[in-house]
């Protein structure tokens, strides 16, 4: 089965963020899967900032959901912020009151005060509301429980349903995508609709995304905002890859997708009914796999950032090893201390230079016979070296012949494999260095 259904008019989605926190990667979803839905289907894409609670609503956190759509490359065809739609939301507020579909009602407010609020409530008619969820099929509700209840503090502020209803009405609003957190909002907004006349949307309610302990994802429970992914050197590309599979699989091998082939494949019907949960480790997998994608040129870009003081050819040389030890740039500072050894000469001590009951004088001699082939080693070619000193060391001793050679060129125990690192150290410095070792070794 699929979605590829032709809808009579044109799709529109939206992504309605409260701007009152710094929003996780599971709320970006949200954002993600109705980016996808409306460009498969060749519709619109809006962004509206539900800004209407004043005193949780913080322009740093507007900032920061722009700056993370920015960055995934999600662009939006339009912009709102509910605050500036008061005027239409009171407007039909007042055609409700109007038309005795609500009511002003006088109570005590519930701060203790005993400040008698004028508050606005919703006639509700009471009748079971159902709707075709998208994702989860038909979810009936009797609305009697629901009361009559709260739409608005007072005329001139109009509460969060009442609000939805007219922007997502205005807005054009054809298709509601949003957290299966929101399934209990789905009937009082849609009795806010009939009220008014206005057609209801169709919903696709997102199954919730866990923290790997299976509890719901939060800030609490280490959950980062998108733009810390950001300081810390991920790719765009790669989030956002990562996100669109939270719970949502195209079918077939392929993991690793473009944004152009997301919009592809997207299905809302192979979004999976069951809560996903949110893994750290195949993120870092997402993240290496687009890394790889970036060509040569790009990663060396980014690389000289880090590795500022090195010649380009070293680091040339050097940088299939870097892009290896790393999963996603921030890495690259913890690469630069640990490979230093590239860059300036470090004297190995003594105890490493051994291995285990093997003499000194052995070791001299298996150093002393590398220093001997270093004219006929093709230093172009790290496989051409690792042949040759492989096959003395095959015969030798591996152990012996390698781990010293290592020592020697690296001053450490723990190195890129000493074929990488004659390779990239080039001859005259290898020569210098194993020659520095066997003085050691020799005194
Ligand atoms: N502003 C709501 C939120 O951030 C979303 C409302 C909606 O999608 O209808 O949870």
């Amino acid at each position: 089965m699929s979605d590829n259904i032709s809808y009579t008019s044109k799709i529109v989605t939206r992504f309605a963020p409260s701007p009152t926190g710094l929003l996780h990667l599971g709320n970006y979803r949200t954002a993600v899967f109705a980016y996808l839905f409306a460009r498969k289907n060749d519709g619109e894409f809006i962004l509206r900032i539900e800004d209407t609670d004043r005193e949780r609503s913080k322009k740093e956190f507007e900032d920061n959901i722009l700056e993370s759509l920015e960055w995934l490359g999600l662009k939006y065809d339009k912009f709102f912020r509910q605050s500036e739609n008061i005027e239409r939301h009171t407007f039909y507020l007042n055609k409700l009151i109007s038309e005795g579909k609500a009511y002003i009602s006088k109570e005590e407010a519930k701060d203790g005060s005993g400040v008698i609020k004028e508050i606005v409530r919703f006639k509700n008619p009471n009748k079971v509301v159902v709707f075709n969820d998208l994702i989860r099929g038909s979810i009936a509700t009797d609305t009697t429980d629901l009361e009559d209840f709260v739409i608005a503090k007072s005329i001139t502020e109009p509460l969060f349903h009442l609000a939805v209803v007219v922007d997502d009405f205005e807005e054009g609003i054809t298709h509601i995508l949003r957290g299966e957190d929101h399934i209990p909002n789905t009937p009082r907004q849609m009795l806010i609709q009939e009220a008014l006349g206005f057609p209801h949307p169709n919903y696709a309610h997102l199954p919730l995304v866990l923290s790997p302990d299976r509890t719901k994802l939060s800030k609490r429970k280490g959950a980062l905002p998108v733009t810390s992914y950001k300081d810390k050197g991920y790719l765009p590309s790669a989030i956002l890859n990562f996100i669109a599979l939270i719970g949502f699989n195209p079918g077939g091998e392929k993991e690793i997708f473009t944004l152009d082939e997301l919009v592809n494949v997207f299905d809302m019907l192979k979004i999976q009914k069951g809560s996903a949960i949110l893994n750290e480790e195949k993120l870092n997998w997402t993240n290496k796999e687009h890394i790889k994608l970036e060509s040569k040129e790009e990663q060396f870009a980014i690389i000289k950032k880090y590795f500022n003081d090195y010649d380009d050819e070293l680091l040339k040389k050097l940088q299939i090893t870097i892009i290896e030890r790393i999963t996603h740039y921030g890495e690259l500072s913890e690469v630069v201390n640990e490979f230093s050894y590239f860059k300036e000469r470090e004297t190995p001590v003594l105890e490493k230079l051994l291995w285990k009951e093997t003499t000194k004088e052995n070791i001299i001699k298996h150093l002393n016979y590398i220093l001997s082939m270093m004219d006929t080693l093709n230093f172009s070619n790290v496989e051409k070296i690792k042949e040759v000193v492989y096959a003395y060391a095959n015969e030798n001793g591996k152990g012996e012949v390698l781990s010293p050679l290592r020592v020697s060129l690296s001053t450490r125990d723990k190195s890129p494999d000493p074929f990488m690192l004659l390779y990239v150290l080039g001859k005259e410095e290898s020569i210098i260095r194993i020659k520095n070792a066997i003085n050691i070794l020799s005194s």
